[in-house]
């Protein structure tokens, strides 16, 4: 599979046209950002933690019935992905309290939710991804009714699956955000499940074992990355 011209850069990858005008090459990062662009800086060996981490995971996802854009891990950073066409929605889903949403509702982090809470976000970096009612997001045809239920189901398997992976490695998963795009008309997760995209507080210590560390500079940021990935694969 030959890598041919960039197609865009984003925040945390590149992404690169191949042979192939079904398939894409993601090239991970050690850039990172965090409020909207606002903060940025790098985190030593993040790119090479988030592409085996969500490769990891993404396989596990298969099995569980979520399709996902994975053809084949290249190298440490680079992933051979179907070509999709992303649906403009950030889907976050929260188990426990945390960030915007202890934000917005005045409310501690670490509140324990009865069952896990669904939203969305408008995927626009110029409108800072406002949060959107899902009637919004169908008004403005970002995605059809279908699409929106198999999205949540989809979005519901990724929850249970990976609470119960990351509780293994003493982890606990509090809130993620995924992202899912259109290949040949059907609905498949895309993107990344990372510590860029979860938050992840170590089951024991209560730590925070994810991007919340570069966010609001609570030092150990490359240590806290590499540990979770060696959780991940066991190490
Ligand atoms: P919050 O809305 O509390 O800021 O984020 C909820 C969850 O979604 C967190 O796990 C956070 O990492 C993830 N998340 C939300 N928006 C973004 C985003 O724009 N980029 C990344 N990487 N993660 C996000």
């Amino acid at each position: 599979m030959q890598k041919l011209e960039q197609l865009y850069e984003g925040k945390a990858k590149k992404v690169f046209k191949t042979d192939d005008p079904k398939a894409l090459i993601v090239d991970y990062k050690d850039d990172a950002t965090a409020f909207n662009g606002e903060k940025k800086g790098q985190i030593a060996g993040k790119g090479v933690v988030n592409n085996t981490m969500t490769n990891i995971i993404f396989k596990i996802l298969e099995e569980k019935g979520v399709p996902t854009h994975l053809i084949k891990q290249l190298s440490d950073r680079e992933t051979l992905v179907k070509a999709v066409k992303i649906l403009p929605l950030e889907v976050i889903m929260r188990n426990v309290s945390a960030g915007s949403f202890a934000k917005r509702y005045g409310v501690e982090e670490g509140i324990e939710f009865d069952e896990p809470t669904f939203e969305v976000s408008y995927k626009n970096d110029d409108l800072g991804d406002p949060l959107m009612c899902e009637s919004h997001a169908l008004a403005l045809k970002l995605v059809t009714k279908e699409q929106l239920e198999t999205v949540k189901k989809y979005a519901s398997i990724v929850n249970e699956t990976l609470k119960e992976f990351f509780l293994e490695k003493g982890l606990k998963l509090i809130d993620f955000k995924i992202e899912f795009g259109l290949y040949d008309g059907e609905v498949i997760l895309a993107d990344e499940i990372s510590p860029d995209t979860c938050r992840l507080w170590d089951v024991k210590t209560g730590e925070k074992m994810d991007k919340d560390r570069f966010r609001r500079d609570l030092g150990n940021v490359e240590e806290t990355y590499a540990e979770v990935l060696k959780r991940v694969k066991n190490d």
